[in-house]
């Protein structure tokens, strides 16, 4: 496995839309375990591969330790409530914001095998993979901050 280099805010590639992963292939996969480890080593809870330079709609999430949940092409099939909560971002450190995001929701992804399921979450599941599906379509968290937060 390889640590990748996190894209910071500034770089165009964060504001892109990324294309689906058309087939999964042994790339896909290596790209899978560089981004664990890369989201790891930087504290994250969350890895978006436009963050590692990488158009695809391929993201990583672990807000439980050991429990990674790995998102091919992921879509929000349902949501509900809302929440107002403290989050970041590994493209932009330092700034911290209170966000407004569902409460729950329901994504429907592939996972490295190539098969469909269902995740859903609440609390800060739902905020990190609202956050993480966010960065797929060019979205940062500051875009829905409603408030920052100083140091
Ligand atoms: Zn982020």
């Amino acid at each position: 496995m390889a640590k990748l280099n996190i894209v910071k805010i500034g770089d165009d590639t964060l504001r892109r839309v990324c294309r689906p992963v058309e087939k999964i292939t042994p790339r896909t996969v290596t790209l899978l375990d560089d981004m664990i480890q890369t989201m790891r080593d930087a504290d994250g809870c969350g890895l978006a591969a436009p963050q590692v330079g990488i158009l695809r709609r391929i993201a990583v999430v672990e807000v439980e330790e050991g429990n990674v949940i790995e998102l091919i092409n992921p879509k929000i099939i349902a949501y509900a409530g809302e929440q107002q909560e403290q989050e970041g971002c590994l493209s932009i450190p330092g700034r911290w914001g209170i966000t407004k995001r569902p409460k729950h929701v329901t994504v429907r992804a592939f996972n490295r095998h190539g098969e469909e399921f269902e995740v859903s979450g609440s609390d800060l599941l739902a905020r990190a993979l609202c956050h993480e599906i966010d960065h797929l379509d060019g979205k940062l968290f500051i875009d829905c901050m409603v408030e920052e937060l100083k140091d």
